[in-house]
């Protein structure tokens, strides 16, 4: 017997913070979807990340306009599974149409009319439209230059849980970005030697003159930058909200025993070298710290606001002995390096979606997340329109844009010409009839179009 294929308007693939979104949006604007999701609603939060991770922006600015995180502080930072037990929350207090453990194994535009055939690990669906929310952190990237070396644990940060999941010996942790910077504080907070090799960087400072650098960010209109600055595409961010949230300070975590190293160049034979970048590298993201300093200074003067000074945002500890003097090189054995640790980032996997959707590169086409593919869209991604696209207040902005053109589309597809009209008059006075005689039949489903 052929298996039943399943139609609906638009279908959602995954259910992190970006599908729960324009969940939301489409239900509101009557538009027929549902959202597949392979594992369970904002999974990664649960079990993609550490287990001490908690939100880098606090409970008032990291979540969706329409609630609050219950019984959180607003400035507090929420742990990760409180994060994910918000979205859990969230989607429940519309009924978010989400089916869960779903996974999307194929999209395929249908041949000879619109739309898109999609094969799922539980059925055929049929979809008008196809929204890609799978997220911006799919696949950990570890850098070929990595070590073959059996002797030496390696683990991506995706895959980093708590210190006593590594073997005994020091520790080097590739790059310091908002994960490498927090996973190296943790281990060396645990009694762990630890090494941090530091690449370009922006570090802001956690709050300044009583206010959180997501609301600088916010009132200094950088979420809202369009584009990345030249030759900032590959600049990480460290922040975090850890231990209350501190400004990360890299001499300050060097005075408390971490190793600061440059960028890693290359293993060979046992040893790892270093790039000679660690001081240009530091004074760099001090200049990242003091131009949004300045630039909240003049905000603050121009404003005429009440808020207190902070000098002490200024001070830089002095240089420690792994600055004035860098490493070049270290011998893991000689140095008792028992595990690396790639904090270097992920990259998207759409090996599933065979749409001409993507350049040369594989970087999807599109505009505000509205694909060259019509009826394609994609979420979450860093920077889909703005800074803020891949966080999580971020991405529920985008989603009311991406909703909206659905609907737009949505109009156009409905337009009915005049002879069109003409026919259609008959079937609805039938169709009007056939209702008065079923008035208790009722279907507010928003999954609708699924039969
Ligand atoms: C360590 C870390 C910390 C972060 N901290 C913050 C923070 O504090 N504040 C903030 O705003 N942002 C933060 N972010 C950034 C961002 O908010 C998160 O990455 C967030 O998880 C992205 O949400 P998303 O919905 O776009 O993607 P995801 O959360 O990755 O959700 C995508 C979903 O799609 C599902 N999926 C994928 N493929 C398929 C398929 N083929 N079929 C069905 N389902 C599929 C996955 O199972 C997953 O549940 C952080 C990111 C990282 C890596």
């Amino acid at each position: 017997m052929k298996a039943e294929t399943i139609s609906i308007d638009t279908l959602v693939v995954g259910a992190g913070q970006a599908g729960v979104a324009i969940s939301e949006h489409l239900g509101k604007l009557g538009v027929p979807h549902l959202v597949l999701e392979r594992d369970r609603i904002a999974e990664r939060w649960r079990t993609g990340r550490w287990d001490s991770l908690v939100a880098n922006g606090p409970a008032w600015h990291d979540r969706f306009p329409g609630m609050e995180f219950e019984g959180l502080d607003a400035d507090a930072f929420a742990g990760k599974e409180q994060v994910a037990d918000y979205f859990v929350a969230y989607a429940r207090k519309f009924n978010a149409p989400i089916r869960t453990g779903v996974e999307v194994k194929s999209v395929a535009r249908q041949t000879g009319r619109p739309g898109f055939v999609v094969e799922t690990s539980n059925g055929t669906f049929d979809a008008n439209r196809v929204v890609v929310a799978t997220g911006p952190f799919q696949r950990p990237v570890i850098p070929p230059i990595a070590p073959d070396d059996a002797a030496i644990t390696q683990l991506h940060s995706a895959d980093y849980r708590n210190p006593d999941q590594l073997p005994a010996g020091a520790v080097l942790v590739v790059g310091a970005g908002s994960s490498g910077t927090q996973i190296a504080d943790e281990l060396n907070r645990a009694g762990r030697t630890v090494y941090l090799s530091v690449g370009a960087h922006d570090r802001p400072p956690r709050a300044y003159r009583n206010r959180d650098f997501c609301w600088w960010l916010g009132v200094l209109g950088e979420w809202d930058k369009e584009v990345a600055g030249p030759g900032r595409e590959h600049v990480t961010i460290a922040v975090s909200g850890a231990y209350g949230g501190q400004t990360i300070d890299f001499r300050r975590l060097a005075h408390e025993g971490i190793t600061l190293v440059g960028l890693t160049r290359a293993f060979d034979q046992g040893v790892v070298t270093f790039e000679q970048d660690l001081v240009d590298n530091l004074k760099r993201g001090d200049h990242n710290l003091f131009a949004l300093l300045d630039a909240a200074d003049a905000y603050v003067e121009r404003n005429g606001l009440d808020l207190p000074d902070d000098p002490t945002a200024r001070f830089i500890p002095a240089d420690p002995e792994c600055v004035t003097r860098p490493l070049h090189e270290l011998d893991l054995k000689e140095a008792n390096v028992s595990t690396i640790i790639w904090a270097t980032g992920y990259a998207v996997d759409y090996s599933w979606l065979h749409v001409d959707a993507f350049d040369e590169k594989g970087k999807p086409r599109h505009q505000r997340g509205v694909s060259t593919e019509p009826g394609i869209y994609f979420l979450g991604l860093p920077w889909l329109s703005r800074r803020g696209s891949s966080f999580i207040w971020g991405v529920w902005h985008d989603a009311k844009h991406v909703a909206d053109h659905i609907v737009t589309q949505r109009k156009y597809l409905d337009y009915r010409d005049a002879s069109q009209r003409a026919d259609d008059a008959p079937r609805a006075q039938a169709k009007d009839t056939h209702l008065a005689r079923n008035t208790t039949q009722a279907d507010h489903d928003n999954e609708v179009g699924v039969n």
